[in-house]
């Protein structure tokens, strides 16, 4: 038998990790986009933003008297990491980056819903309110990869065509 308060620490962990992989996917496009300076400072402005959710999350498990997984942390950056390397050897490695990007806001967005009723359901107020606080960022840039993944794409497909190099990235 697991109690409710173990499996909302168990998804906050989870959580923390998933933003250790978001951390290390964000660095990685940031450092690698050239050609879409829009697109290369909102994954910049979400990195800063990534960073201080991980903060919040190992706050929340600090505040209940326990701490992130370092297990799961490594899990989480290690398949960033080949998440990135597949997308350099693509021909279209922004167009993969931007489609791994939204997929992955949309997870954030649901493990966010997940944890606020979990914590709401066991009165962890504080815990709730952090990830009411991290929800409404991954809204936001989920909206504004939704919003910029057409016009990012007619630039990948014209920028290809005229044989810019570095219309991949
Ligand atoms: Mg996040
Ligand atoms: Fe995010």
């Amino acid at each position: 038998m697991t109690e409710p308060r173990e499996w909302l620490v168990m998804w906050l962990r989870d959580a923390h990790a998933m933003e250790e992989q978001a951390e290390t996917m964000l660095t990685g496009q940031a450092s690698r986009i050239e050609s879409y300076p829009d697109l290369k400072d909102r994954i910049t402005r979400h990195l800063e933003e990534t960073k201080a959710q991980a903060e919040r999350l190992r706050q929340c498990l600090e505040g209940m008297g326990e701490s992130p997984s370092k297990l799961k942390d490594a899990g989480g950056k290690l398949m960033a990491t080949g998440q990135a390397m597949g997308g350099m050897f693509a021909g279209d490695e922004v167009m993969k980056g931007s489609l791994a990007s939204y997929a992955f806001e949309q997870m954030e967005i649901a493990s966010y819903r997940v944890l606020i009723a979990a914590a709401e359901h066991l009165g962890e107020m504080r815990v709730a309110e952090a990830c009411k606080a991290n929800l409404q960022e991954e809204i936001a840039m989920a909206e504004w990869l939704a919003s910029h993944l057409p016009g990012t794409t007619r630039d990948f497909l014209d920028r290809a065509a005229a044989g810019d190099k570095d219309a991949k990235r």
